[in-house]
């Protein structure tokens, strides 16, 4: 595989080394706007979910389920001007706390993502099912998540802090729910179930006192409660309640509203031996775990050069159309010719090129042998466009399919820089300047990779002057003469890849 400076360039303007989300870190950690990388942001959230796992392989499953949210999630806090505050509104995450096992964990899943029709998943969890899971429609009913359905969670059945009891007076009760903007009868006396959830989770709440009685959710009844009583109180929504003698008793399992992952299951899963993939597919049925979105619907188009991939048909012609251009252009100013098997996969977002190539967002293309993937045609046009990205991998693809064995890389990526031609170098402005050097991770390293990819295109331009474009492609084919070779050592780029 390889990755020219040129590549970098363009891309570096479309996105970064990784997914970095800006994060309100919480007030304890003192409240400011942080960037944070894709796998730092999970292991901060695993500092903060589940920093009593005791078990690695639930740590993994639990990195690929927050990895999964906060893709699914993104820019939820937009307006506010970040992603994700640190609170469980989003995930809770301690930044301080973010190393050792949980990086580990966050490292050992790097990028993998549930992935559900295409898209991440809807990858939410649950402290504690208590022994049955709930069905995602039941607490989001626009939720289209069918992997998220009622089952059995025998892992956490035997947990003791499954069970709960919270007793309080009926009119402390009332006040607080009063206190939190919700229509209570006067003198509350009683709270009845009337309606349950496919899991039988109360779903609605009968109270009752003098005059009428009102109804109101078993969700927002526990969040009124959870707000201004406390979090330590109504656990779940799985509980059987009794009223008397002015006490209400409520007597429950579970923690959270066991939708996904129940974390206590998945701790007791690991502990059994079971692996993060098992118990993924465990609490998330029918999602795959993955880096690449491989369940892409692709549709192809027939082009006289190659086999050309996208989402729709009307993509995947346009595309052709340009490649075809570029490759006759290629083949009329040099006679080369496309490799057989060329196949162009144009993916439909950011997302899901990320994924589905595992390169970071800065490779704006990546060609693997005769296997080219871009991002979507809509981005690169925003950032000098479709042709001088596809001109530049049609080079690298025909380079590669010919190249002699130990044809070296200098003379490669110089050529395919030579030949793509001058336009499609570009100087980055000092913003994206910026962008390249933080996603290459120090100024040193872009600097000399970037005086790599400039001295080798030199060196082939001087050899070009020298012998001509038609023996340099000789050169590919047979390999290079060896005092081309002897004499190309001194020169040779020491970091060219
Ligand atoms: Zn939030
Ligand atoms: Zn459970």
């Amino acid at each position: 595989m390889r990755r020219a400076l040129l590549v970098l360039l363009v891309a570096a303007v479309i996105g970064r080394s990784e997914v970095v989300y800006k994060v309100r870190l919480s007030a304890g950690e003192g409240g400011a706007v942080v960037e944070l990388p894709q796998e730092r942001y999970v292991a901060a959230v695993l500092a903060g979910e589940v920093g009593s796992f005791r078990n690695e392989e639930a740590l993994k499953a639990m990195a690929v389920a927050a990895r999964t949210y906060a893709a699914y999630f993104r820019s939820r806090h937009r307006i506010e001007g970040y992603d994700f505050c640190s609170t469980t509104h989003c995930q809770r995450a301690i930044l301080k706390d973010a190393g050792g096992r949980f990086k580990k964990a966050a490292e050992a899943t790097r990028g993998q993502l549930l992935w559900f029709h295409s898209k991440p998943a809807f990858a939410v969890y649950t402290q504690d099912c208590g022994g049955k899971s709930e069905a995602a429609h039941a607490v989001w009913p626009a939720a289209q998540a069918p992997y998220l359905a009622v089952h059995t969670d025998p892992y956490c059945r035997t947990n003791s802090r499954a069970a709960w009891t919270w007793e309080i007076a009926a009119p402390t009760l009332s006040n607080a729910l009063t206190q939190a903007g919700m229509r209570v009868p006067a003198r509350l006396r009683q709270v009845t179930i009337v309606k349950r959830t496919p899991s039988g989770r109360a779903l609605t709440l009968s109270l009752a006192g003098d005059g009428e009685s009102s109804l109101i959710s078993a969700s927002s009844f526990r969040f009124a409660v959870g707000r201004t009583l406390g979090w330590r109180t109504v656990h779940s929504d799985q509980y059987t309640v009794e009223s008397s003698n002015g006490k209400i008793r409520f007597q429950g399992r579970g923690r959270g509203n066991g939708v996904g992952l129940c974390q206590d299951g998945a701790d007791e899963m690991a502990a059994e031996g079971k692996t993060y993939r098992q118990i993924l597919s465990f609490y998330y049925p029918g999602a795959s775990v993955s880096v690449l979105a491989n369940d892409v619907k692709w549709t192809s188009v027939r082009s006289p050069h190659a086999l050309i991939f996208a989402t729709r048909k009307t993509t995947a012609a346009q595309a052709a159309r340009l490649t075809d251009e570029e490759m006759s252009a290629l083949q009329s100013r040099y006679g080369l010719t496309a490799p057989a098997n060329l196949k162009i996969y144009v993916y439909p977002d950011m997302e899901s090129y990320r994924n589905g190539t595992g390169e970071p967002g800065w490779v704006a293309a990546h060609t693997l042998g005769t296997r080219i993937e871009t991002p979507p045609l809509t981005i690169l046009q925003q950032h000098g466009g479709f042709r001088p990205v596809i001109r530049h991998e049609l080079l690298h693809a025909i380079v590669e399919s010919a190249a002699h064995p130990g044809l070296p890389l200098w003379f490669r990526e110089g050529l395919v820089e030579n030949l793509s031609g001058d336009h499609v170098h570009f100087a980055p402005d000092a913003k994206s300047q910026k962008r390249i050097e933080r996603s290459i991770g120090n100024r040193e390293d872009a600097a000399r990779t970037r005086n790599a990819y400039a001295a080798a295109e030199r060196h082939v331009a001087r050899l070009r002057a020298r012998y001509g474009v038609a023996e340099l492609l000789r050169w590919v084919r047979e390999g290079l003469p060896d005092e081309i070779a002897r004499s190309s050592t001194s020169s040779k780029p020491a970091n060219s890849k």
